[in-house]
């Protein structure tokens, strides 16, 4: 059995204006990792990667840690503690951050929703887009983001499933660049190259696509380049093999019977979604479960 733990945020302290940033602290995930091995095996990326039939075939509670979206803070807070621990992570990683210099705009909107209010966003966004969601579309943002409010979680389902993402992306930007300077972010947001090259060293790397776009909600020549364009360019910068991907957002939308094919297709022998579970014999192995940290031992969720 392989249980899979997944983080994104990882810093001392939570303050912004309006919380929209979340996390763990350091400590909290030391603590975490701690548990998790009162109740299972911390394994490599390697071993999961070389041997996954036997992990899930096994009845032994294996457990994988592993990070989404490349940034700095995990390297800088996660690695140490995991040398520490001796433990390990895989650490997915979009390649329009580096290859691009472009700040996911993922990002943009998390750093945005820190600093202004979400009506606020709302009614710039609903003023270019005239799109209304309609009440079941509601009911489904809040059951995907279950941690928001009931108008954080309608913000980002707009964004995230409603909007275009030529439309998005613009709209965001023009909102981001009145309050960031990009090439400031990028720097202290994400790994540089050095540090995505001493991780893939490691066999620590995987791609978590170019530019973390829904790849369920997009056409199929551009789920393949979203695949393929990350693989390519971090087995190029880092000589190593890429061969584990984890979907952005990781969701039964983003993550479609054509996504996992075309990843398979593409070279990749591992994915990795959102949803919740443990995995056995019966997961694809390219669509295998993914626990949120804060639903395992020791997270905010747990008893
Ligand atoms: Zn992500």
């Amino acid at each position: 059995m392989l249980t899979v733990s997944n983080y994104h945020y990882i810093r001392p302290s939570y303050n912004a204006n309006y919380p929209s940033i979340f996390g763990v602290t350091p400590d909290a995930f030391k603590n975490q990792i701690q548990l998790l091995k009162t109740i299972g095996d911390i394994i490599t990326p390697l071993d999961v990667l070389n041997d996954i039939e036997t992990i899930l075939e096994s009845k032994n509670n294996y457990i994988l840690i592993t990070f989404d979206d490349g940034l700095k803070e995990q390297y800088n807070y996660a690695l140490p503690i995991l040398d520490e621990l001796d433990a390990s992570a895989i650490f997915f990683a979009n390649s329009s951050n580096t290859k691009e210099e472009k700040v996911s705009t993922v990002h943009k909107i998390h750093l945005l929703r820190s600093l202004i209010d979400s009506t606020s966003i709302f009614n710039r966004i609903n003023k270019h887009s005239h799109i209304v969601l309609t009440s079941s579309e509601k009911k489904t943002a809040q059951s995907i983001y279950s941690y928001d409010s009931k108008l954080s979680a309608e913000l980002k389902y707009l964004l995230n499933y409603k909007l275009d993402f030529k439309l998005q992306e613009e709209l965001i930007t023009t909102l981001f660049n009145d309050y960031f300077e990009e090439s400031e972010v990028l720097q202290s947001l994400y790994m540089n190259k050095e540090e995505l090259k001493d991780l893939a060293q490691k066999g620590y790397l995987g791609s978590h696509t170019h530019n973390h776009y829904p790849l369920g909600l997009i056409n199929k020549e551009a789920i393949t380049f979203e695949l393929n364009e990350s693989k390519s360019y971090f087995e190029a910068l880092t000589e190593c093999p890429i061969k584990m991907v984890a979907y952005p957002y990781g969701t039964k939308e983003a993550v479609t019977k054509e996504v996992s094919n075309m990843a398979k297709q593409v070279g990749y022998k591992l994915g990795f979604t959102t949803n919740k579970g443990s995995n056995t014999i019966s997961n694809d192995y390219l669509v295998l479960n993914r626990f949120d940290c804060n639903d395992l031992i020791g997270g905010k969720n747990s008893k």
